[in-house]
This record gives C-alpha cells, structure tokens and sequence, in this order.
C-alpha cells in the first residue's frame, strides 16, 4: 500500500480525493426518526470522550490548511444542540482558504439561531423534512414538532442560508405517496427538495432491501404528476442526480446511495463527535485522532495520521455483497 507523501491531501488508494469534510458535533438528537434510532434513544457518548469546540476547530484547521479540506458540514445527531456551534462555525470560516460552511439539522431551534448562525458566517443548511403532515411527521419522527421544524425552514430563507435543501427519505406505506405534495410545496416556498433512498445504518438494523422504497420509485411516483428531465448541469462528486421539474428552472434530486452508488466520485471523509476520521459512512474501521490530540501530538502527526486513515477506503460501500456487515455506529453517532 502507497504511503501518503507529507504534503499530498486526503487522497486514497484508489485515486479519489477528500475535499468535502462531514464533522458529527454530537450523537445527541431531540427527534427519534424511526429509521435511524428507537424511541428510547441511545447510549450517547460521554461528555469526556466528546471533542471539545477547540479541539473540534483544531482539527478541521489541519483539515483545510494542511490536507485541501474545502467544504465543512456540521451534522450529528442534532447539530443544533451544540451550545458552541455559532463559535466554530465562526472559527471554521475564518480559516484561510475559507470553506464553505454548511449545516444538515432537523431545524428544531432554528427559528431562534439561523440569524446569529449566518452572521456567525454558516453559508447553507440542509433541513430534514420527510412530510409536512403534522400526523405522519408526528409518526416518523416520534415527535409532534411540525410547526417547529416550517418555523425554523422559513427563518434559514430569512436569514439568506439558501438555497435551503430539503432532504427527505420515502417509507413506503407511510409517506411514500405523499412525495408529489412535498415537492409541490418545497417549489412553492423556494426550498430544493431532495429524496434519499433509506441505508442500513440505522441503530435497530430494521433496513431491508425489500422495505426501501429505491430511486426507481420515487421517480414514479414524482413522475405521476411532474415532468422529470435530467438537469443538464454536471453531477460531478455531488451524490444528488437532479432533475429540472416541468422544465425547471426548478429542480428536485433523487440520491440512490443503495441502487445507483457514485463511491467513484467520493470525495467526503468524516470525524465523529468523539474524534474519530471515518473515510466512509459504511467504514468498518476508524482513525483515533482524538487520542492523537490528546496525547500533545503535532499538527503534522495528526496530518499523517489523517491521511494515512484515507488508504483503507473501499472502492465501494458493498451493501449489495454477501459479507456485507452494517457499521457499528448508526448513522446518527457517525454524522449523516
Ligand atoms: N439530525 C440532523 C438531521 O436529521 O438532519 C442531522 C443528522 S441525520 C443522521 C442526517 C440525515 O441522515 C438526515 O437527512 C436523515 O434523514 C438521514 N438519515 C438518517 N438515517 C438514515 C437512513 N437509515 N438512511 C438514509 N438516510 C438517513
Ligand atoms: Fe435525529 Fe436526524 Fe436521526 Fe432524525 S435523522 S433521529 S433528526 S439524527
């Protein structure tokens, strides 16, 4: 296996090169989303072993300055439950070169702190919004926190952290046929909407092949009532094939992680909230850097640790093998 050379960014064995950085700030989360975690919650991390707002800004400054790192997504579980996030998110883009700062959160809270997260200098949020019926979300989400979550949408549009990106994931028999009227309202309020398919990453491992509804469906169901074409602006590394709706200019995206994979164009690597480099969501391994930090290692020996961590990335996620084995972590402890 090649040895990462001191001054070459996150690249790995196959040729692929990390630029896009997901950072979990807690597994915590005050939904419990049926598909990623039962109603009891989890055992979450211990304070201890989460990272604290320094160390977090510390290793995200090695990722830029040091390894090409160029987007940084703050995710968790809920992001917004970080009592620090407007300081690093401040920090992160006072970086030089600046990255793009993004946030993917539920948007419970974001009524009160989208203004001070946009001044704090946070570029776009990416909100999760499976219906917008009051009872289904209430049956997704365990929670009946609709009006919170429009609450917080419509503030993210006021504070200019746009365009707002909806992402959605369809549960057949629950809000499957509802797609079309989410997408209607989505064009309606200027959000771009975008469907994901449903991984095996949640923490029951209830996920099967047969219960997901694949992008084959969801583009039918869009398609019974809008005219789908393939947007003609490239795709690149970006995992969302986008489509303009009845002509554009607006468009939706349709993310096939499980049945159209784009692991080629990867170009994301993730740190969780207790400081460990993931090079996939479906990684079976992880990097321990916050024991690196902790230990008064230097920048440059956590550089190379880092990017050393990249060259065990797989070609693939490898869902559809026979040894496939769903990671350890659910999705909300890795970072979504
Ligand atoms: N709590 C925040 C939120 O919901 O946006 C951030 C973390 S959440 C894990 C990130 C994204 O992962 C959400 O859009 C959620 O819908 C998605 N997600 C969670 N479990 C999933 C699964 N099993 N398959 C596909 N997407 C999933
Ligand atoms: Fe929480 Fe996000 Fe998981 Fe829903 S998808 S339970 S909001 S972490």
């Amino acid at each position: 296996m090649p040895i990462p050379g001191p001054t070459s960014g996150l690249a790995d064995s196959y040729g692929r090169v990390a630029t896009d950085l997901r950072v979990s700030l807690t597994d915590r989360c005050n939904l419990r989303c049926n598909y990623c975690m039962p109603a009891e919650g989890l055992d979450w991390l211990p304070t201890e072993e989460t990272l604290t707002d320094d160390e977090v800004v510390r290793l995200v400054r090695i990722g830029v300055e040091d390894l090409g790192i160029r987007e940084v997504r703050f995710t968790g579980g809920e992001p917004l439950l970080r009592r620090g996030l407007a300081g690093i998110v401040e920090r992160t883009k006072a970086l030089s070169p600046s990255p793009e700062v993004s946030l993917t959160t539920n948007a419970l809270g974001l009524a009160r702190t989208a203004q001070t997260l946009a001044d704090a200098g946070l570029d776009r949020v990416n909100v999760s919004l499976d219906t917008i019926d009051r009872e289904q979300f209430h049956e997704i989400t365990r929670r009946d926190r609709l009006h919170d979550v429009l609450e917080g949408l419509a503030a993210a549009k006021s504070a200019g952290l746009t365009p707002v990106k909806v992402n959605a994931v369809l549960l057949r028999g629950v809000n499957d046929r509802h797609a079309p009227e989410l997408l209607s309202w989505c064009l309606e309020q200027g959000f771009q909407l975008r469907i994901i398919e449903q991984m095996p990453l949640d923490a029951q491992h209830g996920w099967s092949r047969e219960g997901m509804v694949t992008a084959e469906e969801i583009f039918a169901l869009l398609e019974s009532e809008f005219e789908l074409t393939p947007d003609p602006e490239h795709r690149g590394s970006a995992p969302a094939e986008t489509f303009l709706v009845d002509g554009g200019p607006a468009t939706v995206g349709v993310i096939a992680s499980v049945t159209r994979p784009f692991c080629g164009d990867c170009d994301r690597v993730r740190l969780t909230a207790d400081g460990q480099v993931r090079n996939c969501l479906f990684a079976r391994e992880e990097s321990d850097l916050r024991r690196a930090l902790r230990s008064d290692a230097t920048d440059a020996e956590i550089a190379d640790q880092w990017r050393l961590a990249m060259m065990t990335k797989r070609p693939g996620h490898g869902i559809d093998d026979q040894t496939f084995l769903q990671p350890t972590r659910p999705m909300s402890a890795i970072g979504g």
